[in-house]
């Protein structure tokens, strides 16, 4: 282990959070309800009114059946929130004047309410901390880019991995967003793009990241119903392209597993950090139950059944994992295989013990892998930027869970730097699915 350690240790989640712990991670870490395979919500908390989002086509018929509907009322309001993204029940005129209310307020609930939002980029990156139903804090990020627009959406409020350099875990789980709270992240963007409230003209969303706040796989069966959600034609969903959505883990092997077997070809990113179970056990306490090369045997299977790439996310901090043996062991243990390395210099923040490599540790890191053959690209110093700037909005939140600069960690692809060596290695499936 390096001579630089964590600057805290892991802080216990919330007696919310800590009830709803799951079998089989360490102490302290904590799933949704029922484990990996958590539902919307902890013990004690309400939860999120049911919206059209949360269902399927079927389901939403029968919904729109109970109101005394005839069914097909249901695919015309999908259209109008999938397609049309309105927000507006007098807007749904291929809807019965009489009932456009009822349905909205019986299907179309809302769920998410913007309390702040930060643009930077002359107003193409637009970040927003949203207040859930229930008073909880989430936040989203739009990234326009030439020819795609990245939506980073969160999937947890709050989060239970206790990732020692990161506010959202230090400050533990508060619930599991619902299938339809995560979807709203995204048509929320979609519907200022389509609105032409994003410099560039109006436009559409082709990208969904899933590396905001929370870990993925911990509110798994939310986290795949909403994938089927943005990827299912019209009017079931977004229509988004599969090849267009990633889901970011920190490891949880079981449920990486599962989600190779659901037949849906998003790309999976792994937040590694550390090639070595010594220093993952303190960057990630989740490694604690599923080491290193558990975490990749499960990555690589899930390449071999979806065909896609696998992005091994690694934020470079000083002293702690950036050294040149620790870039020969990774690149070692990634050679070979389908996967491409996302390093991200670690963004400093007021206070923090944590700070960025010195550029030539970062040189002779990316040296190192491509010594292997290994792809890799180095996040633009302009992301840091950028996320300074989108900090301050956390640091004046005031929200239980305040917008979080080292998530940046888990960094929108948006922010790769765009430079000759970094095309080549991102290679023709890489960013701009
Ligand atoms: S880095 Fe990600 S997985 Fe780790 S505690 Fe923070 S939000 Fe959770």
């Amino acid at each position: 282990m390096s001579p630089r350690r964590p600057s805290s240790p892991p802080t216990a989640a919330p007696a919310s959070a800590r009830a709803a712990d799951a079998p089989g991670l360490p102490p302290g870490l904590t799933a949704g309800r029922n484990g990996s395979a958590g539902r919307p919500g902890s013990p004690g908390r309400p939860k999120p009114p049911r919206h059209l989002a949360d269902l399927g086509l079927p389901e939403r018929r029968a919904a729109v059946a109970e109101l005394g509907e005839r069914p097909f009322r249901a695919d015309q309001l999908s259209r109008q929130y999938f397609t049309r993204l309105a927000d507006d029940p007098g807007e749904m005129t291929d809807l019965p004047q009489s009932s456009r209310q009822e349905l909205a307020d019986a299907l179309l609930p809302r769920l998410l309410t913007a309390e702040r939002e930060l643009a930077c980029d002359d107003g193409t990156t637009r970040k927003t901390l949203w207040r859930t139903f229930d008073g909880a804090y989430i936040e989203s990020v739009l990234m326009r880019y030439p020819g795609r627009v990245t939506m980073c959406v969160s999937s947890q409020a709050g989060c239970g991995m206790a990732c020692p350099f990161c506010a959202t875990g230090q400050a533990g789980l508060t619930r599991n967003l619902s299938t339809a709270e995560i979807v709203e992240q995204v048509v929320a963007g979609a519907r200022a793009l389509a609105r032409g409230q994003v410099p560039g003209g109006p436009g559409r969303v082709s990208n969904v990241v899933f590396m905001g706040m929370g870990e993925p796989l911990a509110n798994y069966r939310s986290v795949v119903q909403a994938l089927r959600r943005l990827t299912e034609p019209a009017p079931a969903g977004l229509g988004i392209s599969a090849r267009g959505v990633t889901v970011s883990t920190v490891g949880l092997v079981p449920a990486i597993g599962r989600l190779a077997a659901e037949g849906l070809p998003v790309t999976l990113a792994v937040s590694l950090h550390a090639p070595d179970d010594e220093a993952r056990d303190e960057l990630v306490p989740v490694n604690r139950r599923w080491k290193v090369a558990e975490v990749l045997d499960a990555a690589w299977r899930y390449a071999d059944v979806t065909g896609r790439r696998v992005s091994i996310e690694y934020a470079l901090i000083r002293d702690v994992n950036d050294q040149a043996w620790r870039a020969d062991l990774l690149g070692g243990l990634l050679a070979g295989h389908l996967a491409h390395v996302n390093l991200i210099p670690l963004n400093p923040t007021p206070g923090s013990r944590w700070t960025a490599s010195r550029p030539a540790a970062q040189d002779e890191f990316v040296a190192g892998l491509e010594a292997h053959g290994v792809p890799v690209t180095v996040r633009d110093t302009r992301g840091r930027e950028i996320d300074g700037a989108c900090g301050q909005l956390a640091a004046s939140s005031g929200g239980p869970t305040p917008l979080d600069p080292p998530h940046a960690l888990r960094a929108p692809r948006g922010y790769i730097a765009d430079t000759p060596a970094a095309r080549r290695a991102q290679g023709p499936d890489s960013l701009d699915r």
